[in-house]
């Protein structure tokens, strides 16, 4: 194992410290101190010393090939979008000071709602300061008082914010279940609001949902349909709108979330919409309203990533080429994997605990290969997992790289024969 990282970098419980709020936090403290005295280095803590390229960073001053980033469709060293964002920072400053009620509208949040519009054909489009505050402001601003919010158990924190915040009945229905979310549905008053809110592609494993199916039962019980389509944007459907486009339910899903902190390489969050209303949230919605809108030098680069990848067609195929190479060969060495086939570009390896998780991906690491470690309350049914993210610009031989790492790492930490 290389150094790990010195535990007397690491804060730790004071000896004695009178209890206080603080003192909830005792066990994750103590947990973490086990992990880091007993050799590990700290799988929530890593730092890229350098980033080379979107597959390839320096950590603890080692090459290291990215393979736990969402950095699907590698945008984030673009040339055009790198020079969309030092235009904008020499031309607009660096930040807005204020929200987009007030004085936080600049010509590049006017231009990259637009590129989202072209994207997704739609008639609205909304840009938040994250995805995450997307989620939060959609689901909390869309259902009210009396109103029902539908979701799967596997949804994504940002999805489960969201209802915390608002006031709105909270039914969850089995993961990808249609069964489950029908009968769910049927027990809710017929006329009470209701929101059903899906994922394209779940995050921890890496599989899909079968919306075509979900948003059938939801539109015969009347229900609205939000799907969050996060990691699927650039390479799922036709036009890479994503697993709802690639399914063929356009015409049915009412709200599409997004994000700009995956396929398009920078930060921020989106809701696009075909709802002659959809304006109206911009007036109601305290995710959007209070908080101050994102740099332009950062809406600059969204906006060119967006339409750049409109038309990135030899990117997706690369990227799907990469996913189906990568879960093959997996698979043949014994890993156990999160699908069947390469659903997605997420590929998760289930391993059985925390200690065997840790030893792999700490190897994995010390070989020069980055992915993330995932555990619960993160994962579902408290599994254990590397998550794989592949990138368009990993080249065929980084992924025959990554294979030969997998297999020693498997063979020496003893998760596969
Ligand atoms: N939705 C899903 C499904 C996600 O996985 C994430 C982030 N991992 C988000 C929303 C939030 O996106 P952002 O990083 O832009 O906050």
């Amino acid at each position: 194992m290389t150094e790990a990282i010195a535990t007397s970098d690491v804060p730790t419980i004071l000896d004695g410290a009178k209890p206080d709020l603080m003192s909830k936090f005792d066990a994750i403290i103590g947990e973490r101190k086990a992990l880091l005295d007993a050799g590990f280095t700290d799988p929530y803590n890593v730092v890229m010393e350098q980033v080379k390229s979107p597959t390839q960073a320096v950590i603890k001053g080692k090459d290291t090939i990215l393979l736990g980033t969402y950095n699907y469709m590698g945008m984030t060293f673009d040339p055009d979008v790198i020079a969309a964002g030092k235009a904008a920072l020499d031309q607009f400053g660096s930040g807005t000071n204020g929200s987009r009620m007030l004085n936080g509208t600049f010509r590049d949040h006017m231009e990259v709602e637009q590129a989202l519009r072209d994207f997704y054909g739609t008639t609205g489009a909304i840009v938040f300061s994250t995805g995450y505050m997307a989620n939060l402001g959609m689901i909390s601003t869309l259902a009210g008082k009396g109103d029902y919010v539908i979701l799967d158990a596997d949804s994504h924190a940002s999805i489960y914010d969201g209802c915390k915040q608002g006031v709105a009945e909270i039914v969850r229905f089995r993961h990808n279940s249609v069964e489950d979310l029908d009968k769910r549905l049927g027990r809710l008053p017929a006329d009470a609001g209701k929101l059903v809110v899906l994922e394209g592609v779940y995050s921890m494993l890496g599989d899909i949902a079968p919306l075509k199916e979900m948003v059938a039962v939801a539109k015969k019980h009347g229900a609205m349909v939000l799907s969050d389509e996060a990691h699927s944007m650039g390479f799922y459907g036709p036009n890479g709108r994503g697993v709802y486009e690639a399914l063929g339910c356009e015409g049915d899903v009412d709200f599409i979330v997004g994000t700009f902190s995956k396929s398009v390489g920078t930060v921020g969050g989106f809701c696009v919409s075909n709802h002659p209303k959809f304006e109206a949230i911009r007036l109601a919605c305290r995710p959007y309203i209070f908080t101050a809108s994102l740099p332009p030098s950062v809406v600059a680069t969204a906006a060119t990533s967006i339409r750049k990848l409109m038309t990135a067609t030899a990117k997706r195929e690369q990227l799907w080429d990469n996913a189906r190479t990568l879960h093959a060969g997996l698979k043949e060495m014994g890993f156990k994997l999160g699908t069947e086939q390469a659903d997605s570009a997420i590929i998760a390896v289930i391993l059985t605990d925390q200690v065997q998780g840790a030893a792999m991906w700490q190897t994995l690491l010390e070989n020069g290969l980055y992915v993330n470690l995932a555990r619960p309350p993160a994962t579902p049914a408290g599994t254990f997992l590397l998550r794989c993210s592949l990138c368009a610009e990993h080249t065929p031989e980084q992924i025959q790289t990554v294979l030969g790492m997998f297999k020693a790492a498997g063979k020496k930490v003893g998760v596969i024969a």
